[in-house]
């Protein structure tokens, strides 16, 4: 069994990291929030004081931080990975990040001799828990094959994408379909509630038909047709709005950097942007399905 370093025990870390130490792992935690920490205890992480105290001895750091800046703080700050870890360590990061982002851990993790994969995950707080989560792997082979059974204890799917940053590749091109088509179940089921039709036997056809798709099985925008939408809880967070603009704003970055036009993409994140503007950026993104609505309200 392995010494794992974990910083992050947030939404994901914290249920992604009680994974591991039922799966036999001395796991080493750090978080700045002390709520996380507790619970993080409560599941059998060691909590500890600093990145140092976390990672040093590590046989793998797993990082799980909000953005970009979080990750490139927690890698190249005094006292972070690069400095205090182990050159022998696997290093991990399953945080979102753009593409930019992920280049550079693994560049800079190899200019000082260590081995980074870039682990990103879907599957949301639900599959975080239930140790059900998609990881989407990407390094040099060896360091991706050493990543696969640190990683099988958390997830449902493993994949191994190839090469450094096709990880967080197969990451931002899957949530732009799920925001692009989130926008269209948005707008289907509107058009359907205002032709007349009920949201239940609507949602009934559409999930049968070629309307099918997983935002609308899974957060279909009307109270009381399924059960997991966030519209049967006022809209409270399953994948919240401002995590939504970070992940296309990062896709579209991508699509730009490659010289692509991405203009379904660019229409979702405006939509996201604004509710943002207007203080909705911890609801859940499922919300376009309300903005705007006819009275003003969300
Ligand atoms: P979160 O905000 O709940 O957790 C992040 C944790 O990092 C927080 O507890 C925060 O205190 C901690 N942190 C920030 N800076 C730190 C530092 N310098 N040192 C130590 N800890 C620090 O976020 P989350 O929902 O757990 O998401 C984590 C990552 O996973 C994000 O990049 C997110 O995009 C990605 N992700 C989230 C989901 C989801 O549904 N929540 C799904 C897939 C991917």
């Amino acid at each position: 069994m392995a010494t794992i370093g974990w910083i992050g025990l947030g939404h994901m870390g914290g249920p992604m990291s009680a994974h591991l130490v039922e799966a036999g792992h001395e796991v080493r935690g750090f978080d700045l929030d002390p709520v996380a920490n507790d619970l993080a205890e409560a599941n059998g992480v060691v909590v500890v004081d600093s990145i140092d105290d976390a990672v040093a001895d590590a046989d793998a750091v797993f990082t799980s931080l909000p953005r970009n800046e979080h990750v490139r703080e927690v890698y190249a700050g005094a006292g972070g990975i690069w400095a205090s870890a182990p050159v022998t360590a696997l290093l991990l990061d399953t945080s979102t990040v753009d593409v930019e982002t992920s280049r550079w851990c693994h560049d800079e993790s190899a200019a000082r001799g260590f081995a980074f994969v870039d682990a990103p995950i879907s599957g949301g707080v639900g599959g975080a828990a239930s140790a059900s989560l998609t990881f989407m792997l990407g390094g040099d082979p060896a360091a991706v094959a050493a990543a696969r059974p640190l990683v099988e204890p958390m997830a449902g799917h493993v994949f191994d994408l190839g090469g450094p940053t096709l990880g967080i590749a197969a990451k931002l091109a899957n949530n732009l379909m799920l925001f692009v088509s989130l926008l269209g179940v948005a707008e289907g089921a509107a058009l359907a509630a205002s032709l007349g039709l009920d949201a239940r036997r609507f949602f009934d056809v559409a999930s049968v038909s070629s309307g099918e798709s997983w935002p609308l099985r899974t957060w279909y925008p009307a109270p009381g047709v399924v059960d997991s939408s966030p519209a049967n809880r006022n809209y409270a967070a399953t994948f919240s709005t401002a995590l939504a603009e970070k992940d296309l704003s990062f896709a579209l970055a991508a699509g730009e950097a490659s010289g692509l036009d991405l203009p379904a993409a660019a229409t979702a994140l405006g939509q996201f942007r604004e509710l943002i503007a207007e203080g909705y950026g911890g609801l859940d993104c499922s919300l376009v399905a309300k903005h705007p609505s006819p009275d003003g309200s969300v």
